[in-house]
Formats: C-alpha cells, sequence, structure tokens
C-alpha cells in the first residue's frame, strides 16, 4: 500500500515513509492509494471480534502482503489488549463508546499504539534508530509516551509546558522512564511546539539523528481510530436501526478516522461533528464558509483548536464536494454551560458519568435526534472522568474514582529536565542525549 499527498495526488510514497515523515514535503496530509472495501460479510460477522481482531482484518486488507501475517496478528494483539465498548444509557436509542481503557484513559491510545507497533516493526527491520520529539498541551503526549514506552528502536522526548499540565497528565509523562524523557519548558504549549519546529529544521540535529513526529495529522495514528467505529457497529446492529455517531472534535482526526471507516463499506446513517466553542467546522456545515480562528479556552480544553489540522483531510475524502459533506455530516457546537448542564443530566438521568469533552458529543447526538427520526445514537467518550477529576467533581459533586492504574502512577516520583525556551538549550541537550 503506498500512499499520495492531498496537495499532490500524483504523489506515491511507501508505507514506511508515510509513517516515519508524517508530513508530505508539500505540506499536505497523506492518504492511502487506495481505500478497501470490506464486504457486507465482514460486518455481518464481526460482532463477537474484538477490537484486536477487526484490526487485524483491516489492517491485512490494507497492508496485507507489506507486513507478514503472523507479524501482523502479534502486533495487532500487543497494541490492543483493551477494549472499546458501547454503554446504552437508553438502549438501541442513546449510547457511549467508551474508548477510555487504554493506558493513559483516553482515545488516542489507539492511534499511538497502533502507530508505535507499525513504527517498532520497520525499525526491526531496518535495525535504525528514530527519535520521536513531541510537544503537548497534555494528552497526546501521555499517550505517546505510554503507547512507544519500551519500543526497541525508538527515544521518545516529549516537551511540555511547565504548570500548564494537570497533575494526572504530568505523571503520565514524567514516571515512565525507560526511552521517555521529558522536558519541562518554562514556557506555553505554543512555546513547546515551537521548539519542537526549529528541531525538525535544524541541519545539525538532523545530521546526527534520525527525528520523527508522531502528532495526530499521522496517517498512521488516523487508520486504526477506525476498528473502534467498527467495533462499535457490531455492537449495535442487533437494534437493526440506523446508526448515528456523534464524535467531539478538535482536530478532527477522530472524525475523519470515521469517514474513512465508513468509505470501507461501515453502515453510518450520519455523523455528528460536536464542538466547543471552537466552531470553524460547525460554522462551515451551515455556510459554506471555512474561517479558521484563534483558539478559544474551554471547559473541554483538548478540543480547543481553531483551525483543525484534519480539516482538509476532511474535505478530501468527500472529494472537496461541500454538497457531500453535508449529506453525511452534520455540524453542532456548544458552550461550557451547556456542557456542565449535560454532564449533570447524564449523571442524574442515568447514574453515568461524563468527561467534559464526552458531555460535547452527547449534546450534539441529543440535538440531532430531537428531529424525531429513529436513529441508534452512538456518542464517542473520548476520555475518562478521572482524568478531569476536579472539574468533574466540581460539577456532579460526587467524588470520582480513579482507576487502579492510574492510582499506582500518581505514587510514582517525577523525573523531568527543566528548560527555558532559548532554542540553544534545547539543542545541546539533544546532541548530548543522541
Ligand atoms: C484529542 C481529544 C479530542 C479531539 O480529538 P480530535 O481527533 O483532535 O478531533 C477530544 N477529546 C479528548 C479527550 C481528546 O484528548
Amino acid at each position: 500500500m503506498n500512499f499520495y499527498s492531498t496537495n499532490d495526488t500524483s504523489l506515491r510514497v511507501s508505507m514506511e515513509e508515510a509513517l516515519l515523515r508524517s508530513m508530505p514535503k508539500d505540506r499536505g496530509l497523506y492518504m492511502p492509494e487506495k481505500i478497501p472495501f470490506m464486504g457486507a460479510d465482514f460486518f455481518r460477522r464481526i460482532s463477537d471480534g474484538s477490537l484486536a481482531d477487526i484490526a487485524f482484518e483491516v489492517s491485512s486488507a490494507l497492508f496485507g502482503p507489506s507486513i507478514p501475517t503472523g507479524k501482523l496478528q502479534d502486533l495487532v494483539h500487543r497494541a490492543f489488549p483493551f477494549d472499546t465498548p458501547v454503554v446504552g444509557l437508553e438502549n438501541g436509542k442513546s449510547h457511549v463508546l467508551e474508548l477510555f481503557h487504554g493506558p493513559s484513559l483516553a482515545f488516542k491510545d489507539v492511534g499511538a499504539r497502533y502507530m508505535a507497533a507499525m513504527m517498532g516493526y520497520f525499525l526491526e527491520q531496518s535495525s535504525q534508530e528514530v527519535h520521536i520529539l513531541v510537544a503537548t498541551s497534555g494528552d497526546t503526549g501521555g499517550a505517546v509516551a505510554m503507547g512507544f514506552l519500551g519500543v526497541p528502536g525508538i527515544k521518545v522526548t516529549i516537551l511540555y509546558p511547565s504548570g500548564r499540565v494537570s497533575e494526572l497528565q504530568e505523571k503520565q509523562l514524567t514516571t515512565l522512564g525507560r526511552n521517555i524523557t521529558a522536558i519541562e519548558v518554562d514556557g506555553s504549549f505554543d512555546d513547546c511546539q515551537a521548539l519542537v519546529k526549529m528541531a525538525f529544521a535544524d541541519p545539525d540535529l538532523n545530521r546526527q539523528q534520525r527525528l520523527a513526529s508522531a502528532n495526530s495529522i499521522n496517517i498512521f495514528r488516523l487508520i486504526p481510530q477506525g476498528f473502534y467505529y467498527v467495533r462499535a457497529y457490531g455492537q449495535v446492529k442487533q437494534y437493526g436501526k440506523p446508526v448515528v455517531f456523534s464524535t467531539p472534535s478538535g482536530n478532527f482526526g477522530n472524525l475523519s478516522a470515521g469517514v474513512l471507516a465508513h468509505k470501507m463499506g461501515l453502515p453510518v446513517h450520519r455523523f455528528i461533528a460536536s464542538t466547543n466553542l471552537n466552531r470553524a467546522v460547525p460554522t462551515y456545515l451551515e455556510n459554506g464558509t471555512y474561517t479558521p480562528n484563534p483558539s478559544i479556552e474551554t471547559i473541554s480544553n483538548a478540543m480547543d483548536v481553531g483551525n483543525p489540522s484534519n480539516f482538509v483531510r476532511l474535505t478530501h475524502l468527500f472529494d472537496d464536494s461541500f454538497e457531500e459533506l453535508k449529506a453525511s455530516v452534520s455540524g453542532y457546537y456548544f458552550d461550557d454551560g451547556q456542557t456542565r448542564e449535560a454532564m449533570l443530566d447524564v449523571y442524574r438521568q442515568y447514574g453515568y458519568v461524563m468527561c467534559p469533552h464526552t458531555a460535547v458529543g452527547y449534546l450534539g447526538l441529543r440535538r440531532y435526534q430531537q428531529s424525531g427520526e429513529d436513529t441508534c445514537g452512538i456518542a464517542l467518550a473520548t476520555a475518562h472522568p478521572a482524568k478531569f477529576k476536579d472539574l468533574v467533581e466540581s460539577v456532579i459533586h460526587t467524588p470520582v474514582e480513579i482507576p487502579p492504574a492510574l492510582e499506582e502512577l500518581m505514587n510514582r516520583p517525577k523525573h523531568s529536565i527543566r528548560l527555558g525556551v532559548g532554542f540553544d538549550e534545547i539543542k545541546d541537550y539533544l546532541m548530548q542525549t543522541a
């Protein structure tokens, strides 16, 4: 399977190159040259399949000859030892798809772990070493750190803004050790991102080591996110109703992944793009004009994105046709007050605790279902409520339990390297540790 760029559809690069490079030189986004169509038979028999089983079948269709069958089996089972269960709020009508049973308690584990497994495979084949550099405002770093922990041939350095990530997120970045190093930058997330960009552009560093990124525009983080849409469909198809997914969105990788699965044949009646006040995409769906904005701070902060990096991919999946996009995707946005209200409503009505991002997804689903059409709705639950413990507790006035694996992490000592925002400092550090 080769990949092309959304800016140059005649370009062809190998799987390995798309994986390790993340972004084409023309600054487009990689797309698989052929999207395999999984037949109706596949979707009929997957109800009993685990996430790993689905990952294996779809990955075989995509990358079959490039990776031997036994290796691929091994790789997907190691990437996905956890499930993504659908939980009914009202069975047959409204459900949540829990994507937070991986080690960092957010859906980003799925993409990061698959990407790590694939990179590990290719590096083992070529005995190369790769240094992954990533800037994080919180969630991405944890998923990347835990996903790449102990993968041979890979060293990970994570830059995070000192004092601006939650205690729990910081523990996920700074307590793992082994091949994971955390750099605590005396600055903002934007400073961290700027430093990473400078490192990628620095000739000395690039001569000395092979730098790679693990950011969410990498197509290998996106493809595996389609697997849980398939898994969810398998769990609700018994109701025999049209299936609607509501995806709480920021950079729109998660929603694009669902659309990709739909293109592979997954029967989906409609996708709902649910956002907070960072509403560039819902507004586009309303009036056909795409206007990126500076990001606005909200309580669903992992979705505070003013100019979604996967917007191009989303429109590309609909052949850049606004009409086609509109025919499959609805968009709604909600403010923090509505989000808090929904968290409380859901807790009172169903005894179910949602993180603020999930609540935005639930709100989008509820709004869509008000049309009265009889659909089976699934809102994607993108993070465990314990990741946003203080906020959730302040809304539902009930203690939120921390899962045992995380509790254990909370007791480990923090290790980080503290640096300023000057590039020379970080460059020296990276040169010395190569
Ligand atoms: C990253 C993130 C999102 C947004 O996902 P995108 O793929 O960027 O749209 C939503 N919720 C949580 C909890 C996240 O960490």
